[in-house]
């Protein structure tokens, strides 16, 4: 499916070449330029900052280390990602881990548990036979009791999904009466790591589509990492197959407003903060939602397409990589940390070829929940450097307690250096009821599309969302000049529509 819509671009040259402006250079818009080139079309891509790629950016320090965002992993079930890896012939870029989902044990400091599927042995019975071969973190009758949660999803698939996203992980397990430690155990985890929050914050839609992509493709969780940093690995090869086909991409141009031809509210042109003026034949917005919002001209600001975006918001994570002076016992591939402020981790000098080491570790973490509002103890992301690293090393001592700590032999492993990366609004925070109000991608506007991972495609916030996200809007691009109807912009939730929009935040 992936590939044939990549085909379509290339197939489907285009007779009427549009010159196209794209707001963000990260996934979704750099993925939205290279498929606009494969179609024939001029993608010229503007990026606010010095460096491309978002929330997969990364920087060197002084040392020449570099300096990540976040810690990203892609997973089997990331078909639009795999098939562009493959357009960009860097397929060998991914390195694939084991096909395991690897647990800290909660009550023995130190142990993991590991949820091994079997190679050659087809969905689903190959994560059954890594559920029910694992006998450490949950017992036969609390495997049993998940079954009758999980068993209409087998049947119904993705509508059965779409429709409890109304309902938060704990309404979900109260209905289904899934036992309590199926929470504590596996979804407290799942919601850290997919959402950076906690499962009482969250929609069971979030938890039920990662299972549902796990249950139905035989490597949908095997995972893998890149072999570096994703602007060098990932976005450059995406620039160059823009560049060879007339497009550009520009670093340093953040969009300070967008603006309308009154008579017909179709973009006019977008002016950069230089002052400067864009003009073209379509424009993209590829922004995180939080930003977007802000950017909404006047003239939009009562349209219930640019209205529902109020009901979206980024979520707050932290990213911390943290150097030791040894090398850590650590397995290739990530772990769940499964304690409070930690969600998951990987030793990169393990996992990740450019960043290899055999003599020293360099562990990267999320740090989430980060805030209250999404679970946290305090405002972790207003905390200073120092404290969240020290908060960060004592949950690490229960990971690594013969390596880590006071405990460890002759004081344990020594921090060289560490770095502390905060996004306060990340990915769009899936609190239930949130997919009714992901915009998509083709808008009322004329000339104005919407790309972003919280736009509406059947991934969540995800790279695999950004990327298939700008995939989409450049196929309304790419049928609009090829004269095709489009479906339309998808219609927007009555609760939004009936509301005259007072009170509503533009
Ligand atoms: P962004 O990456 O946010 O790109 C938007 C771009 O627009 C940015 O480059 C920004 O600078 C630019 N911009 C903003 N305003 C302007 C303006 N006015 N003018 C010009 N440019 C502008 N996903 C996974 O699949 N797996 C993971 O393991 C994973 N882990 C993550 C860990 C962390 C800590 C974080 C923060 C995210 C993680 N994600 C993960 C999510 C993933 O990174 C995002 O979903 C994806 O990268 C979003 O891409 P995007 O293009 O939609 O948005």
């Amino acid at each position: 499916e992936a590939a044939e819509m990549s085909q379509q671009f290339t197939a489907s040259k285009t007779k009427q070449k549009k010159k196209v402006a794209i707001i963000g250079g990260g996934l979704s818009g750099l993925a939205c330029a290279k498929y606009l080139s494969d179609a024939g079309h001029e993608a010229i891509v503007y990026e606010a900052r010095d460096v491309l790629g978002g929330k997969v950016s990364a920087w060197q320090d002084k040392d020449g280390d570099w300096i990540e965002t976040g810690l990203h992993i892609f997973f089997g079930a990331y078909p639009n990602m795999m098939n562009l890896f493959e357009e960009l012939n860097i397929e060998e870029r991914l390195q694939w881990k084991e096909h395991q989902m690897t647990f800290a044990m909660q009550e023995l400091p130190g142990k993991f548990t590991s949820f091994k599927f079997p190679p050659n042995v087809p969905a689903p019975f190959n994560m059954a036979w890594a559920i029910l071969t694992n006998t450490e973190m949950l017992t036969l009758e609390e495997k049993i009791r998940m079954v009758p949660g999980l068993a209409p999803m087998l049947i119904e698939g993705q509508s059965f999904i779409d429709k409890q996203d109304e309902l938060s992980v704990a309404e979900f397990m109260q209905k289904y009466g899934m036992p309590k430690r199926i929470n504590e155990e596996i979804f407290i985890a799942m919601g850290k790591a997919l959402d950076f929050t906690d499962p009482d914050k969250l929609s069971m839609s979030v938890i039920l589509t990662a299972m549902n992509r796990f249950i139905n493709e035989a490597d949908g969780s095997q995972t893998a990492f890149i072999d570096g940093n994703q602007p060098d690995r990932l976005c450059q090869p995406m620039v160059e197959h823009i560049t060879a086909r007339g497009g550009q991409v520009l670093t340093g141009k953040p969009i300070s407003s967008i603006e309308v031809n009154p008579n017909d509210n179709s973009v006019k042109h977008l002016i950069l903060a230089d002052g400067s003026i864009v003009e073209a034949d379509m424009y993209v917005s590829a922004m995180p939602v939080d930003i977007v919002k802000r950017l909404i001209p006047k003239p939009w600001s009562t349209i219930p397409y640019f209205r529902q975006l109020s009901e979206l918001e980024g979520i707050p994570v932290i990213n911390l990589q943290i150097w030791f002076d040894t090398k850590l016992t650590s397995t290739d591939g990530l772990c769940f940390s499964r304690s409070p402020l930690l969600s998951v981790y990987a030793d990169m000098s393990t996992c990740c070829e450019e960043y290899a080491s055999e003599t020293a570790s360099m562990l990267e973490l999320v740090f989430a929940p980060a805030t209250e509002a999404v679970g946290a103890d305090r405002n972790w992301i207003a905390s200073s450097d120092e404290e969240i690293i020290e908060a960060a090393l004592i949950e690490l001592q229960r990971l690594f307690p013969t390596e880590i700590g006071p405990n460890a032999p002759d004081g344990g492993a020594q921090v060289t250096k560490s770095t502390v990366v905060r996004t306060p609004r990340s990915v769009y925070a899936t609190t239930p009821g949130r997919n009714k109000f992901r915009p998509s991608q083709e808008s009322p506007i004329s000339n104005f599309v919407m790309a972003g991972d919280f736009a509406a495609q059947k991934y969540l916030g995800s790279m695999e969302g950004a990327v298939l996200s700008g995939k989409i809007a450049a196929a309304v691009i790419s049928d609009k000049a090829n004269g095709k109807s489009t479906n339309g912009p998808r219609e927007v939730h009555s609760s939004i529509r009936n509301n005259n929009g007072e009170g509503i935040e533009p």
